[in-house]
């Protein structure tokens, strides 16, 4: 019996003249969207799909559809149930309209088989310091988990394989060799799914946010890789998880400037400083260290701290620290220091520019 009182036309969206074409593509999408698969426990959806069906059985056919074009719905009355579409686990027992289901069902089928899962890369900012020694770090990231509701399978409820009476397998003899083969139906689990689970819509998998530990290793560079692995997205109905792979940045650092595994860092000193040699401290990576600094130094002089540098991720030579001199120009000075200064430039004139 029919299920609609709907123009057969209007239930596909489609006009009166539409082509075959027209009218596969109309209900390819229509079918999609209100498949009872993709949308467990909704009667609209299933009455929706059923109605579509209906249409489409009439209009892909030419003679049929002549026919409703002439006398109307009447004719179909007693036309073909659509009971098949009530049988779940994709076994549909109709043959016109199959080559269309078979690649909406291919989605559905290979669900079924176990996949691994997705790989991530995600990035992560380090600072100086944490490359130079290494660090713990956490991370947040939103990846493919498995339903807590289904744990992975994907159903809500399942029945035993009428092709393969839950073994998995079928039997084939050709000639004197026994061959076995994985049951298409089922795809070799013994079991189709009669309801999906209405958490992941049969998929098996949630997204979820998670925290996770991140070992640095020291060394660590902009463009480092880490990976993960099994930390990535889960795998779908029992296949492994993918790997997570983290990229790392080393942030900018306000004192040292890195270049592969040595860092300069740039010291201020006095005039009076460069002139006559000193102490001076110097910033390195494990804290300021004191360094002499010669008597007349000239600004941009490069003292070499060696072993101050960044660890070779490899080897864990260090690289070298180098203090890049640059003498400051004082600029509050009192007119008894001013003095001072205008006694210092007699005292060098005429060499300064020798
Ligand atoms: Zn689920
Ligand atoms: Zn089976």
């Amino acid at each position: 019996m029919s299920t609609t009182t709907q123009d057969y036309y209007e239930i596909l969206g489609v006009k009166k003249d539409a082509s075959v074409d027209e009218i596969k593509k109309a209900y390819r999408r229509l079918a999609r969207k209100h498949h009872p698969d993709l949308n467990p426990g909704d009667k609209g959806a299933e009455k929706k799909f059923k109605e579509i069906n209906e249409a489409y059985e009439v209009l892909s056919d030419s003679k049929k559809r002549a026919e409703y074009d002439q006398f109307g719905k009447a004719e179909f009355e007693t036309g073909p149930g659509f009971e098949g579409f009530r049988t779940r686990g994709f076994d549909f027992g109709f043959g016109g309209t199959e080559d269309i289901f078979s690649d909406l069902f291919r989605n559905l089928r290979q669900e079924d088989v176990p996949l691994k899962g997705s790989d991530l890369v995600t990035s992560l900012d380090i600072s100086l310091e944490e490359a130079y020694k290494g660090a713990t770090k956490s991370l947040s990231l939103t990846k493919e988990v498995v339903c807590k509701t289904c744990t992975g399978s994907g159903a809500e409820s399942s029945q035993i394989c009428s092709h393969c009476k839950g073994i998995g397998s079928l039997k084939q003899s050709r000639g004197v060799f026994r061959m076995s083969h994985a049951c298409p139906s089922c795809k070799g689990s013994g079991k189709v799914i009669t309801r999906a689970c209405k958490t992941c819509r049969g998929k098996g998998l949630g997204m979820a946010a998670e925290t996770i530990k991140v070992k640095i290793p020291p060394g660590a560079e902009t463009g480092s890789r880490i990976k993960l692995k099994g930390m990535g997205g889960a795998g779908t109905k029992g296949g492994p998880p993918g790997d997570l792979y983290i990229e790392l940045a080393v942030t900018q650092h306000p004192l040292f400037k890195r270049e592969g595994n040595n860092i300069y860092v740039e010291v201020p000193v006095t005039f009076v400083e460069a002139v006559l040699g000193g102490k001076i401290q110097v910033p390195t990576l494990d804290g300021p260290v004191t360094m002499t600094l010669p008597s007349e130094t000239d600004s941009g002089k490069k003292f070499r701290l060696k072993g101050k540098g960044i660890p070779n991720r490899k080897t864990g030579i260090k690289g070298d620290e180098f203090a890049v001199i640059k003498i400051m120009v004082p600029r509050t000075i009192n007119a008894k220091t001013k003095e001072a200064l205008h006694e210092i430039e007699k005292a060098y004139k005429g060499e300064q520019r020798s």
